[in-house]
Order: structure tokens, then sequence, then C-alpha cells
């Protein structure tokens, strides 16, 4: 069949005179307080509002930045100044009797392939979270975005329980140093917008938000935490890793946090069931051991003690 180029040319002209509007008029008219851009371009913004003049200080916040609710990034427990390489915490105060249990919700490329072709039943440990429910323990999750993606439901649950706070573990578990457990490496100019993105992933959830992250295999060095520095936020270790992944008895994890653990301390856990298979077998006798030693289990921004931090010295 034959078609006529000129009313062809005229529909297309049309079409993309519409996106030319579209694209123009959308960012011009963004009413206050809706539609906001993402987290990391605000930060981005901030940061470069904030440039250290020649002595190396940072401007104050001028007075119009006040914030309403609900929370804004700077307000969540872990924020720091954006523009100020993050802080890094193993553990808080050890004072007090209170410690975290962290879980990490890793995905891969690889992982997801494991689960698409069916060698693979789920990444996502549903008993762990059913026992921390039933016994009303609080918890943190650190949740890489692509988890979030191939486990919704079990996110909005997360985000739901008013004693599990919720924080980053970057989009797709790629290492942020040359050598991390044989990760595929991020780049470096990719590091920012991973994490940030992520953020904006998690958010979307509600729930207690933080802005506290963790690296893959727990993995930074001076550089990572530079390109992370426009973001605001807090990196966190722990000082107790339990060696979850790809145990295949319950009692060395078991004796690893028990053995380890004190007040204050930010323990290490998966929430990654195929990687990390015993895991809910060894949490029973944690909590119980926990209990022993008079350590009682608190979200991770109680045990650290925050109050958003001042920025790193
Ligand atoms: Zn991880």
């Amino acid at each position: 069949m034959k078609v006529s180029s000129v009313p062809l040319v005229a529909t297309l002209a049309a079409v993309v005179g519409a996106v030319v509007l579209l694209v123009v008029a959308v960012p011009f008219h963004r009413p206050d307080g809706v539609d906001r851009p993402p987290v990391w371009e605000q930060a981005e913004q901030m940061a470069a509002d904030k440039e250290p003049d020649h002595q190396g200080r940072v401007p104050e916040p001028t007075p119009t930045e006040t914030r309403t609710s609900p929370p804004e990034a700077d307000a969540l427990p872990g924020a720091t100044r954006p523009g100020t390489r993050p802080p890094v915490l193993d553990h808080g105060p050890r004072s007090g009797n209170k410690v975290a249990l962290t879980f990490d919700a890793d995905m891969t490329d690889a992982m997801r392939y494991q689960l698409r072709s069916g060698a693979v039943r789920s990444y996502a440990n549903l008993k762990i979270i059913e026992l921390l429910e039933r016994d009303e323990v609080p918890a943190t999750f650190f949740l890489t975005g692509k988890w979030v993606e191939q486990y919704p439901q079990v996110t909005r649950r997360l985000a739901a329980n008013p004693r599990f706070e919720l924080a980053n573990h970057t989009y797709g578990h790629l290492a942020f140093t040359p050598d991390c457990y044989g990760l595929p490496r991020i780049a470096r100019e990719e590091m920012t917008a991973d994490v940030a993105r992520t953020f904006d992933v998690v958010q979307a959830y509600g729930g207690r938000q933080t802005r506290y992250f963790r690296f893959p295999g727990l993995c930074h060095d001076r550089t990572a935490l530079t390109e992370l520095a426009p973001l605001g936020l807090t990196v966190v270790d722990g000082d107790v890793v339990s060696g979850d992944p790809f145990a295949t008895s319950w009692r060395p994890i078991v004796r690893a946090v028990l053995d380890g653990v004190r007040p204050g301390s930010v323990v290490v856990l998966h929430v990654t069931e195929a990687n990390a298979p015993m895991t809910d077998e060894a949490l029973p006798h944690i909590l119980a051991g926990l209990a022993d030693r008079g350590l009682e289990p608190a979200p991770l921004s109680e045990v650290l003690g925050h109050a958003p931090l001042a920025s790193q010295p």
C-alpha cells in the first residue's frame, strides 16, 4: 500500500511539537511542594549552593529553607550536611543495653537471573520477617533497589511495621572498590546516582525512612565516600558480622553474633534466603542469647543515638 508522505510529515510535526511543548512546559511549572525533583537533584543543588569558601567553610543554610512534613531527607535519622564526606559508623555508644539487628537485602543481576531461570525460589526470607513481627522485635533493613523492585509486597510489609527502619544498600549491589568479593564494579561517575536512585526507590514506600547507607561487602574507600558526599547520608558498617551468607548450619552464625555482641553493637545479617539459608534458624537462638545477656534489639537510629549527625570533623 502506498502512503502519501504529506499527511505523514504533518502528523510527525504535530507529535514533535507536542513533545517539545511538554518538555519545555513541565520543568517551569513546578508548584511549590508538589512534583519535587528527585532527592539527589535537590542534594546536588544544595551542595552546589553550599560550596566551601576559600577557608573551607560551608555557608549556613538560609532561613528560607524551612521544611514542612512529610520529613525531608535532611530531617531523617542519619542525615548529614550534603557536600561533606559521610561519616562511617560501625556501632553506637557502648552505654545502655541496645543493639541493632540489621538485615541486608542484596539483589544483583546474577541473582535475578537465578530467579528467572527457576534455579532459586526466593531471595526474600519471610520466616525472618514473620518471627520479627510475631515477637515484636525492632530491626533495620538495608535494601537494594533491585530487591525492592523484585519484592514490592514484602517491601510494603516492612515499611508498614513501626518497629522497622529502612535503609539503602545500593541499587544493584555492585562493588564500590576495586576488589570486593568478586562483585562486578560500578564506575566512579555512576556512584552518586546509583545511591540517590535507591533512596528514591525506597522512599516511595514510606514508613521509617533513614539516610543510612551500607556498601555491598562493606567495601569502601576515600573515592567512594567522596562520591557520596552530595547525598547527606551516614555510612553504617557494623561491628558484628554474622557470616550468614551461604552458611550451611545455624550454629556458627549464632556463635559469631553472641561472641561479638556488646551494648551499641550493629549486627550484620541477611534477609536473602537462598543466599543466607540458615539465618531464620539462627535468629531465635540469637534473640534468646541477647535476652540472656540483658541486651535489647532496637532500631538502628536508637542504637546510634540519632538525631541527625553533625558533619564529620
Ligand atoms: Zn550486601
